[in-house]
C-alpha cells in the first residue's frame, strides 16, 4: 500500500535544489576569462612588489560595522550576517579592506611598517541581483600601508592602468577626486546639511536618514529623481584643507605627467565611510548601469578606527565579474590550450597499459600535454573524441602493437600518414611529429 506521506517526502527529496539567487558558477567554458585575468593582475602586483595575503571570508559584523560605516548601503541593508553556534555575529565580507587591516593588526604587522598586499576572493552583498551586480562577486584588491602619498597614490592609478593595457581592455576611463582631511570634510559636511535640510522635502527616505547620520553619503545615491538635487550641493572640492589640495594637485600633475588621462569629478565620494583624500574609480560605457569597474581610495584614518596603531594607507578593488564581461565583449580571451596528443588504445591488452604508457610520457615529455582515452569505445568513437579534444596528433596503441613493441602516430591537423616508433622511442618521435615536416605541426 502506497503512503502519502512517504511519496512526499520522497519527491521531496529528489526535487532539483536551486542555487541562491545572485550566486554564479563559473562553468569551464567560462574560466579563460577569469584565469586571463587573474594571472595578470598576479603577475603584474608581483612586479610593482606586492605580496598576496589571505584573510578568511567571515569576520566578527563589528568589524564591517566600524570600518565601513553605519550609514552605508552596505552596512545598512546588504551584509549577510547571522549568529554563529557560539552566539557570535558573523558577517560574511562585503569588502576586503578591512579583512587586511584587521590581520595588520591581529598579527602585530603594523609598528611603523610598510605593507603592499593584494588579495583575491570572493565578496558577498545582498543587493538586487542583475547584470554585473550579483551577491557573490569576485575583486581582486590591492592595499598599500604605512605611506602617506601622493606617490603611490599615483603608481597605484598607473598600475591599474597598465593593467588594462596588458589585458587589452579599451575605453576605461578614470575620474578622480579629493575627500580631504576629516577636519575639512566635517565643516563641508555643515554646509551640506544646511543646503539638504533647506531642501528636505525633496530627499527621498534613505537620504533623510543620512542628512543626521552621515550626509555625505547622499552625493552617493544611486536614485535618479535627486540627481539633479545633488548636482546643487555644495562641492567638496571647494573646501579642501591646503595640504589635501596640495595631495590632490601632486596627484592629478604626475598622472598628467605620465599620460594618463582623467576627470576630476567632485561628485565621487565612493559608498564607503573609511575613504579620505584620494579616491578614484575606474569606469565603463559598455556594461550598461554597472559602469564601475575599479574603485579605490586613501583610508588614512582606518586603521586606528579599527583600534590599531595609526598608519596611512591606500588601496583599490577590482569587480572580477565587470572585467571578465569587459574581456569577453571585446574578444580578447584566448581559449584554453588543447591537448598535443591524444592516446587512443584498442583492446584488451592495451587499454590496461595505457594509463602506464600515459604516465611514462608524462614523465618524459612534462610540457605536453596527454590525454588519455578513457572509458573506452570503439575505434571510431576513440578518434572521434581525439579530434574533439583539439590534439595535434593520436598515438594509437592495439594488441597486436604492443605485442611488436611499437605504438602509431597519426597527425589530426595536417593531411600526413600513420607512423610507428619502437616504444621506448616514443617521446622523440612525438616531438618530432609535433614539429611537423616543416616545424609546423
Ligand atoms: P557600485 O557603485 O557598482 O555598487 P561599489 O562602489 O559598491 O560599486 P566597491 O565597494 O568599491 O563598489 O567595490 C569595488 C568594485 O567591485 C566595483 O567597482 C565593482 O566593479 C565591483 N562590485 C561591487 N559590487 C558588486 C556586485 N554586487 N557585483 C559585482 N561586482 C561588484
Ligand atoms: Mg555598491
Amino acid at each position: 500500500m502506497s503512503c502519502p506521506v512517504r511519496a512526499r517526502v520522497e519527491s521531496e527529496l529528489t526535487q532539483e535544489i536551486q542555487p541562491v539567487r545572485g550566486m554564479n558558477d563559473v562553468l569551464p567554458t567560462e574560466i579563460g576569462a577569469w584565469q586571463t585575468i587573474e594571472g595578470a593582475a598576479r603577475a603584474l602586483l608581483a612586479a610593482y612588489g606586492y605580496q598576496e595575503i589571505r584573510i578568511p571570508v567571515l569576520e566578527r559584523t563589528e568589524l564591517f560595522k566600524r570600518a565601513i560605516g553605519e550609514y552605508t548601503d552596505v552596512v545598512e541593508k546588504e551584509m549577510y550576517t547571522f549568529v554563529d553556534l557560539g552566539g557570535d555575529s558573523l558577517t560574511l565580507r562585503p569588502e576586503a579592506t578591512a579583512g587586511v587591516m584587521r590581520a595588520l593588526i591581529s598579527n602585530g604587522m603594523l609598528r611603523g611598517q610598510r605593507h603592499k598586499l593584494w588579495c583575491m576572493g570572493p565578496m558577498f552583498r545582498h543587493e538586487k541581483p542583475q547584470k554585473g551586480r550579483y551577491r557573490q562577486f569576485h575583486q581582486i584588491n590591492v592595499e598599500a600601508v604605512g605611506m602617506p602619498g601622493p606617490d603611490v597614490d599615483v603608481e597605484l592609478v598607473a598600475l591599474t592602468a597598465r593593467l588594462w593595457r596588458r589585458l587589452g581592455i579599451e575605453g576605461l576611463r578614470l575620474e578622480v577626486n579629493s575627500l580631504g582631511s576629516p577636519e575639512a570634510r566635517h565643516a563641508y559636511r555643515e554646509k551640506l546639511v544646511e543646503y539638504f535640510r533647506a531642501r528636505y522635502e525633496r530627499l527621498d527616505a534613505d537620504s533623510r536618514r543620512r542628512l543626521e547620520g552621515n550626509p555625505l553619503r547622499i552625493l552617493d545615491s544611486k536614485n535618479p529623481d535627486l540627481r539633479e538635487l545633488i548636482d546643487g550641493a555644495p562641492v567638496l572640492t571647494d573646501h579642501l584643507d591646503p595640504q589635501s589640495r596640495e595631495h590632490f594637485q601632486v596627484l592629478c600633475a604626475s598622472l598628467d605627467g605620465l599620460g594618463i588621462p582623467f576627470r576630476v569629478n567632485p561628485r565621487l565620494v565612493r559608498g564607503l565611510d573609511y575613504y579620505s583624500r584620494t579616491v578614484f574609480e575606474w569606469i565603463t560605457d559598455a556594461l550598461g548601469a554597472q559602469d564601475a569597474v575599479c574603485s579605490g581610495g586613501r583610508y588614512d584614518g582606518l586603521i586606528a578606527q579599527l583600534g590599531g596603531e595609526a598608519t596611512p594607507g591606500i588601496g583599490f578593488a577590482m569587480g572580477v565579474e565587470r572585467l571578465v564581461a569587459l574581456l569577453t565583449q571585446a574578444g580578447r580571451v584566448q581559449p584554453s590550450p588543447a591537448a598535443d596528443v591524444y592516446i587512443v588504445v584498442s583492446g584488451s591488452r592495451a587499454t590496461a597499459s595505457g594509463v602506464a604508457l600515459a604516465e611514462r610520457l608524462r614523465d618524459e615529455l612534462p610540457s605536453r600535454r596527454f590525454e588519455l582515452n578513457l572509458g573506452g569505445g570503439n575505434f571510431k568513437a576513440q578518434f572521434r573524441r581525439a579530434d574533439r579534444s583539439g590534439a595535434a596528433i593520436a598515438l594509437i596503441l592495439g594488441d597486436d602493437e604492443l605485442e611488436r613493441g611499437v605504438a602509431s602516430l597519426k597527425p589530426l591537423r595536417r593531411e600526413a600518414g600513420q607512423s610507428e616508433s619502437p616504444l621506448p622511442d616514443l617521446a622523440a618521435a612525438i616531438e618530432a611529429a609535433l614539429a611537423g615536416p616543416a616545424g609546423q605541426p
